[in-house]
């Protein structure tokens, strides 16, 4: 048996045929998602194009992790095969995995794969790999429990099983029904998706789990703001020895150092660590340790800011990846639209560039359809203040785009105003000069209008 086949599937539910590949060999080096997937319960389990309902095909299959020299067979009960034709079809798979590999990897655990009776032995064979106990697996099953009981319970009863439930409600908790409101969304199903966002937003609410973190992010905006105050204090002409010498002031307050990277990263050049180093040497000698320590620590900050764009980097390119395979990218995209942020953009524009560079024009054909598809969800997901803003600053010529504040920015009133304050904001930063300087003639003649 290959180990991908192409067949049609006919929709337990509603009978409707479509196409479907299945897997008969999950490996994650080759295809993480099948990993995911398979983790998820639904190794071979495809949503129905009509109607969503999640239909499993039930084969035999090799599970392969060369970096965990995991090698388990999993022959379906359900099949009803006899144990000459289960070894058969198991003998098929191995063979077709040993002449894929490539020289030289074969290894012994190859030759004796471990077997699984049924799907969850399965996943938690890959799970112990994994280095997930199984009290850790029970402890995630109860919590899977909990939160399907919050799911199914009517919204009046919410308030009581939260006081019920506190203790067990965690980050971890949190994660599950996220994981779960992720697999919704990807099997179509986004009522659903939706109304289990509703309960985890009142649990956040109602919680002391949440209650603990809306404390926490208040605490750190009022941090960020009173950082903020404090570089904009420094003035547009501030020197890398003005930051130097703010940093060293929030040398006792952690949080402060980690605002103020998170602000300014781009401050925290090469040349402001060699002057920090200059400045730690000309120190009095009873201040350098505490200096030495801000110093490190902005280090330790600058790394982690670095490594968390990377990782959204990372998201959106998983985004970008789930999208192209998709058959109905818009309805992935309206799920997702959250996570269609700046940073998507980019590197979806990255890829398109790198597609053209390649001359893969199909690629880029279909990056460039996605592109506009995101845009127009994007335009369409916009408050209509922001759409007009939008129009105007494309509009052809200055001119243009001032007659068209002239003749509709009554039809928004004050909203208007508000909305161009946050494009103000967004726009900060914004290398092209006469987009600045349209921006702000339509916002004279906003003010102008709206007051008249
Ligand atoms: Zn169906």
């Amino acid at each position: 048996m290959p180990r991908a086949t192409q067949t049609t599937i006919q929709c337990i539910n509603c009978r409707t045929p479509f196409r479907a590949t299945i897997n008969a060999l999950i490996d994650p080096a080759q295809n993480p998602q099948a990993k995911i997937a398979l983790l998820a319960g639904g190794a071979n389990t495809f949503p129905c194009t009509n109607c969503g309902t999640p239909n499993t095909v039930l084969t035999p299959l090799l599970y392969h992790d060369a970096s965990k020299e995991l090698l388990v067979s999993f022959v379906p009960m359900e099949l009803g095969l006899s144990k000459d034709a289960q070894e058969k079809a198991i003998g098929d798979l191995m063979r077709d995995l040993t002449t894929n590999l490539p020289q030289g990897a074969f290894k012994a655990y190859m030759l004796q794969p471990r077997s699984a009776l049924t799907m969850q032995g399965l996943i938690e064979q890959v799970l112990q790999a994994d280095g997930v106990t199984p009290e850790m697996m029970q402890a995630q099953r109860e919590r899977v429990r909990l939160v399907e009981m919050f799911i199914q319970s009517p919204p009046e009863v919410l308030p009581s099983l939260v006081q019920q439930h506190d203790a067990q409600i965690d980050a971890q908790f949190m994660q599950t029904m996220t994981l779960i409101i992720q697999q919704l969304a990807s099997e179509g199903r986004e009522a659903l998706a939706d109304q289990v966002v509703d309960v985890q937003n009142t649990i956040l609410e109602l919680s002391s789990f949440g209650q603990t973190l809306m404390e926490r992010a208040q605490a750190q905006e009022t941090t960020i703001a009173s950082v903020a105050e404090d570089i904009n204090a420094l003035g547009q002409n501030a020197q890398r020895s003005d930051f130097i010498q703010l940093a060293v002031r929030y040398a006792d307050d952690p949080e402060r150092l980690q605002a103020l990277v998170g602000l300014i990263r781009p401050a925290f050049d090469y040349t402001f660590f060699q002057e920090f180093t200059t400045a730690i040497s000309q120190a009095p000698a009873s201040e350098r340790d505490r200096i030495q320590g801000v110093r490190e620590a902005l280090l330790e900050l600058t790394a982690q800011v670095d490594q968390q764009a990377q990782m959204a980097l990372q998201e959106a390119a998983n985004l970008l990846r789930l999208l192209l395979s998709s058959p109905n990218p818009d309805e992935l995209i309206a799920a997702n639209l959250p996570m269609i942020d700046y940073t998507f953009l980019q590197v979806l524009s990255a890829n398109i560039q790198e597609a053209t560079r390649r001359g893969d024009v199909s690629a880029s054909g279909r990056l460039k359809d996605l592109y506009n598809r995101v845009v127009a969800a994007l335009q369409a997901s916009m408050p209509p203040e922001l759409r007009f803003i939008n129009e105007v600053l494309n509009a052809p010529t200055d001119a243009e785009a001032l007659e068209m504040v002239n003749q509709r920015a009554v039809e928004f009133g004050s909203g208007l105003l508000d909305a161009l304050d946050s494009v103000e904001q967004q726009l900060a930063g914004q290398p092209n000069p006469a987009i600045m300087e349209r921006f702000e003639a339509v916002r004279r003649l906003a003010v102008q209008t709206l007051s008249g």
